[in-house]
């Protein structure tokens, strides 16, 4: 009896083993075809429901845990960028829509500048003010997560093609689209890059706090931001309005915009 009882559980575990095993190569096959399987863009005219924006914005709701912040506060696209934290320090900024957020909220605040920026911390709210400062009238649409303009992930690439096609596709409010990322190491590109930043892997020295990027690292990351742009489809969707900017930081709240693209050649990432 007792030795029946044992060869059942035996095979009970032999069967739980197997279905692991065929789980874990299903989705091995299944994470392939997803690699091989380039997802396009959404076309402009392609009309894009308001619940696919809520959606696509759901997917950079992790972004914080990409460089150890969980806890930081979330803001929506109409809000000033978080500010000091308690203990004085700058913040990350994650953009996302709430829940109880309609359509006819969304639309009707979508007016002004559209920025689309890195949530980095030396980044968000030097670059909100800087704007703010300049433009002291016009309101600012802010759309930040980790990398801006500059996405290598298939779905997040995604996403924020069908977050700006679906923007483009009410623009009449919205006077001009920034499209930006910054150099100084973006803490999203090392990340794709496996813990390597953008300087290292292009052989040129890491910028300290308080000076400025080489320029080599610069040139790259208006690289990424012009195929990036692309990518978009950016000047088919906003035409004039569209401005291409490289964020140069250095780390203490300082920021100003590169908008010089006319040499810039677009590359991707594994192209360097
Ligand atoms: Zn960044």
């Amino acid at each position: 009896m007792i030795l029946r009882r044992l060869m059942m559980l035996i095979k009970y575990f032999e069967v739980v083993f197997n279905v692991n095993v065929y789980y874990n190569v299903f989705q091995n096959i299944f994470l392939l075809i997803n690699m091989v399987r380039k997802p396009m863009p959404p076309e402009a005219t392609n009309r894009i429901e308001f619940s696919q924006v809520k959606n696509a914005f759901q997917v950079f709701k992790n972004d914080y845990g990409i460089v150890r912040h969980p806890n930081t506060p979330f803001r929506n696209p109409f809000q000033e960028p978080n500010g000091l934290d308690p203990q004085g320090y700058r913040q990350y900024n994650l953009t996302l829509i709430p829940e109880e957020m309609t359509e006819a909220d969304f639309l009707q605040k979508l007016n002004g500048i559209l920025v689309i920026s890195c949530m980095d911390k030396d980044v968000a709210l030097p670059l909100y003010n800087k704007l703010k400062d300049e433009n002291s009238q016009t309101p600012i649409v802010f759309l930040s997560m980790a990398g801006g303009i500059v996405q290598e992930h298939d779905e997040r690439k995604l996403a924020l093609s069908t977050i700006l096609t679906y923007i483009s596709q009410h623009q009449e409010g919205i006077t001009q689209v920034l499209a930006t990322d910054h150099d100084h190491t973006c803490g999203y590109v090392k990340f794709v890059l496996g813990g390597t930043s953008l300087a290292e892997k292009l052989g040129v020295t890491v910028a300290e706090i308080g000076e400025h990027s080489k320029t080599n690292e610069q040139a790259a990351m208006k690289s990424l931001i012009a195929q990036n742009a692309e990518y978009y489809k950016l000047k088919e969707l906003f035409e004039d309005k569209l401005q291409l900017a490289l964020a140069v930081i250095d780390r203490q709240g300082n920021v100003e915009l590169d908008m010089n693209f006319n040499e810039v050649l677009p590359k991707k990432l594994s192209d360097f």
